[in-house]
Order: C-alpha cells, then structure tokens, then sequence
C-alpha cells in the first residue's frame, strides 16, 4: 500500500477560513463575541486582540478539522445529499441529534476550562452571529456551524483571558522591579 502525502497544514487552514467566509461568518462577527466575553473583565481589550486570538485559534488543526467536517455536513444537508435518515435530522437541527455540540466541544479542551465552560454559556445563550446561525429561517442549514462559532470564540476567550493576565503580572513584575531598584537608589 503506497503512504498518502500528508495535506500541508496551510493548506487546510485556508480551506477552514475560505468554509467560514463562504458561510457568511466573518472574524469580525466572532471578535465581537469575544470582546463582550472578555471585554469586563479587561479594560485595556480592544478588538484587534479578540481578531488576532481569534486568528491564533484558527491555526489549531483540532479547530481546521472540526469546521471541515461540520461545514460538509451543513452544506451536503442544505443540497439534500445526505443519506436519510441524516438528512431529516441535520437538516432539521433535531434537538438531540448532539453531534454538532461533540464535534464543537471536542475542540475546546485544549484551551482549558474557561473555553469549555465558555462553550456552555455560549451555546445557551447564543449572542451575536451565533443567533442568527441558530434562527432556522430560510433554506440555509447551519446545524453544525453555530456550534463551530461558539467553539471559536470561547477558545479566543479563554486564550486571551490567559494571556492578559500574563500581560498584567509580566507588568506588575517590571513595577516591582523598578520599585526595588529606585529603593536602592535612595
Ligand atoms: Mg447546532
């Protein structure tokens, strides 16, 4: 049996970012989501740091991965291509079919508890973008992708929160620091 050439990994990253505009979700649409996440608990957050965690997110394979899959499904749904009865249940975003929530969920643990407990918070309440993938007017199937979203963002969440306490002791540090060196000084 000939080894298949493994698919480079820019390569995947695009198809994931080119499924995500092609569906209608823009980066801006889930920054916004991250920034009324994080956005009180850091006054300094602007929403070019929820872009560029959002940007750091996608280039998780875990994360590429779980919108390759999720976004096919939604979209051979939304052609009717899906064998039945699949295609009854994504198409109808029946309650507990699940499988949307698991393939999303299964993407957050590797950004530790705040994304997951994100997630939950996030699937429930469905802010921003992510109640209108949920509102299931027209002919468009996003059974899959507003979990997807949800995912993405509490990831962003949680990568920031991390990272700006890092910012906040790495400064309180260098305060110390310049403290002790100014007694010094006297
Ligand atoms: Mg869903």
């Amino acid at each position: 049996m000939t080894q298949k050439e493994p698919i480079h990994s820019h390569v995947v990253e695009k198809a994931a970012r080119d499924l995500l505009e092609e569906r209608g979700v823009a980066i801006s649409a889930i920054a916004d989501i991250v920034y009324e996440m994080q956005s009180e608990y850091n006054d300094s957050l602007t929403k070019e740091d929820c872009v560029d965690s959002i940007n750091a997110v996608l280039e998780k394979r875990e994360i590429q991965h779980a919108v390759l899959v999720g976004i096919e499904l939604d979209k051979l749904a939304e052609k009717k291509e899906l064998s039945e009865p699949l295609q009854s249940i994504v198409d109808s975003d029946e309650g507990l079919f699940g499988v949307d929530e698991t393939i999303a969920l299964g993407s957050v643990f590797g950004y530790g508890s705040i994304a997951v407990t994100t997630f939950g918070y996030l699937d429930k309440e469905k802010i921003g973008i992510i109640r209108k993938l949920d509102s299931k007017d027209g002919d468009e199937v996003h059974t899959f992708l507003d979990d997807l979203v949800c995912s993405i963002a509490a990831n962003a969440s949680s990568r920031l929160a991390h990272r700006l306490r890092d910012r906040a002791e790495e400064l309180d540090e260098k305060e110390i620091e310049h403290r002790d060196h100014e007694e010094r000084m006297a």
